[in-house]
Order: C-alpha cells, then sequence, then structure tokens
C-alpha cells in the first residue's frame, strides 16, 4: 500500500469516474473549452463546487458584498468529516442543481470563478505523507459523458492548462487552507474532541473575513492578544492579510502552534469575561454579532486530546 493518503479532492463533481491514475504536472491531456461546443454550460449546470477562503474573498468582492451575506445567498456548509471541521460548498439555484452564476452567455464571475471552475475537466488531489509536514499536489483526469472538450484537437500538459486558467495564483493563495485541512483530516480520532466554539470558530476564521475583521476589532480579541499597530492596520484593511493572520490564530488556538503574542493577564481577563458571560441567562454562541465567538483559551483543544 502506498504511504500516501489521498486527503483532498478537488474534483468539481465528486462520484464521477475519475481515471484513477495520479497524474503529474507535465502529463498531457486532450481538452478545450470554448463558447460554440454543443455541450457549452453543461458543466454548470450540475455543480457540486467545493470553495476555498480566497474563492469567497474573490466572488464577494466581485459581487460587491460581504464575507456574511455571500456565505448566506451563495453558499451551504458540509463537514469534512464526523464531527469535524466545516468546509462551504455553492448552493445551487433553487429547485435546481444549476450554478447561481450559469447565464446563457456563460459563466457572469468568470474573471473570479472559483478554483474547483477553473481545474475542470482536472481534479486536484492534495496528499500528505505520514512522516512529513508539507502536502503534495498530482493530479487526475474527470471524464462525464456531457464533456465533450476531450475531443477536440488540443493537447496540452496540465502544468500549462494550469496556467492558462490562472491557477498559480489560486493555488498559492489556497495552500495555507489546505494544508489546515489535511492538517486536521490526518489527526484522526483526537480531532473529534474539538469543542462546539473551536469549530465555529474555524469557520467563521476560514471563510467570513468579515465577521474575523470585525472580532479582530472586539473587545473580546484585543485583551486576550498583543498585535502591534503595524499588523492590526494591515490585517484590518486587507482581507488576504487577513485571511493569513486567521490560520495563524486557528493554527495558534486549536494546535497551541504559538505566533500571536498573549497578553500578559490574557488568562485572567478571559476567566473574568467567562464568569460574567455564565452569570447571564443568553447563549453567546447563538448572538448573530462577532461578539459571539469567545475566544477559546490557546491551545485549549489540543489539551484536551
Ligand atoms: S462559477 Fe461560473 S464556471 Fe463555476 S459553475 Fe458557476 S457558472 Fe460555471
Ligand atoms: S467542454 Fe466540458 S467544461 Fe466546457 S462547457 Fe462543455 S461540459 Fe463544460
Amino acid at each position: 500500500m502506498s504511504d500516501d493518503t489521498k486527503l483532498i479532492d478537488d474534483s468539481p463533481i465528486p462520484d464521477t469516474p475519475v481515471i484513477p491514475n495520479q497524474m503529474q504536472g507535465d502529463a498531457v491531456i486532450q481538452f478545450r473549452c470554448h463558447k460554440d461546443i454543443d455541450c457549452f454550460n453543461a458543466c454548470c449546470k450540475n455543480i457540486d463546487i467545493m470553495l476555498t477562503p480566497y474563492d469567497i474573498i474573490r466572488l464577494k468582492n466581485r459581487l460587491g458584498i460581504t464575507s456574511t451575506e455571500f456565505l448566506r445567498e451563495y453558499t451551504e456548509p458540509f463537514e469534512f468529516g464526523r464531527n469535524s471541521v466545516g468546509g462551504v460548498k455553492y448552493k445551487p439555484k433553487e429547485g435546481t442543481n444549476e450554478c447561481q452564476f450559469v447565464t446563457d452567455e456563460g459563466c457572469s464571475v468568470y474573471e473570479d470563478r472559483p478554483t474547483a471552475c477553473r481545474y475542470y475537466p482536472v481534479g486536484l488531489l492534495s496528499t500528505r505523507r505520514q512522516d512529513e509536514n508539507f502536502d503534495r499536489a498530482s493530479y487526475a483526469l474527470v471524464t462525464e459523458d456531457h464533456c465533450h472538450g476531450h475531443f477536440e484537437d488540443r493537447k496540452l500538459t496540465i502544468d500549462e492548462y494550469r496556467e492558462e486558467q490562472g491557477l498559480e495564483e489560486y493555488d498559492e493563495k489556497g495552500r495555507a487552507w489546505r494544508q489546515l485541512i489535511l492538517k486536521v483530516k490526518s489527526a484522526g480520532p483526537a480531532i473529534g474532541n474539538m469543542s462546539k466554539t473551536s469549530l465555529k470558530f474555524f469557520f467563521m476564521a476560514c471563510y467570513d473575513v468579515d465577521r474575523l475583521r470585525e472580532f479582530v476589532k472586539s473587545e473580546g480579541f484585543n485583551t486576550t492578544y498583543d498585535v502591534d499597530p503595524e499588523t492590526m492596520d494591515k490585517i484590518l484593511s486587507d482581507d488576504l492579510a487577513l485571511l493569513e493572520f486567521g490560520d495563524r490564530l486557528i493554527r495558534q488556538v486549536m494546535y497551541a502552534e504559538e505566533s500571536i503574542p498573549l497578553r500578559s493577564d490574557a488568562l485572567e481577563q478571559h476567566l473574568s469575561r467567562r464568569g460574567d458571560r455564565e452569570s447571564t441567562v443568553h447563549d453567546d454562541m447563538e448572538r448573530p454579532s462577532m461578539a459571539s465567538y469567545e475566544m477559546p483559551v490557546d491551545g485549549e483543544d489540543e489539551k484536551n486530546k
């Protein structure tokens, strides 16, 4: 048995005949998609598309809405495993399996289409060996009857296809999240000990960058963490910097990988806030504001294993 463990499959349409061979970037495929092909839009009418945090930022900025609004309107959550962390998928048009962005003219958000749409009909397989701390990419080809692009007279390597589809940028900006998911998945049953608070916190920090921004501005955050003013300015004004900060925060809270300084009186403040909350009848986790995210103590889940 190979010591590679397949952990993420970005095939846009799971449960389809993915050719089982893992391919490398220099493998040659035969494929072309264009507006005059007789199957135009067929792939966008039967979707099952997972979104990365970077996909969400691109799309919510394209639409001029907040990440919270985008998540509510265009996505539905799923779990990466039982009682595990959550992911986000496109929510199709009501009563259909069609993407909400497909039009007769094609994709209405084409320049900002998500990673999985760019990859199709290639699936990205991120794998991590048991003894390694980084992921490796390989690919698989998805062949579906409705897609006639495989019969077009064009051959190119997967690396050339990735370049054509602008995937280097998408892969780079999605790498930290991908590695985090690999880490969560490879942690095995111990991850089942994650608290509800941590699962909600993970979801917010990965996918809801505008709520994360409000959280970072909150008193709860600022009495816990000691972030220098320059970093604070950067993360409050730049979605990508905030996303990267959110990744560090998740690793610190869930895995005790400390990279953000704590205030010296943080534990005292934390216990004091928690005490105040326990004396009220409200369930803070259900409040819609960012104040609902009670900060878990760093490494709390790690210690609970
Ligand atoms: S985002 Fe665009 S390319 Fe992707 S499924 Fe929707 S319409 Fe198709
Ligand atoms: S060739 Fe394939 S990817 Fe292109 S429109 Fe047709 S079904 Fe979609």
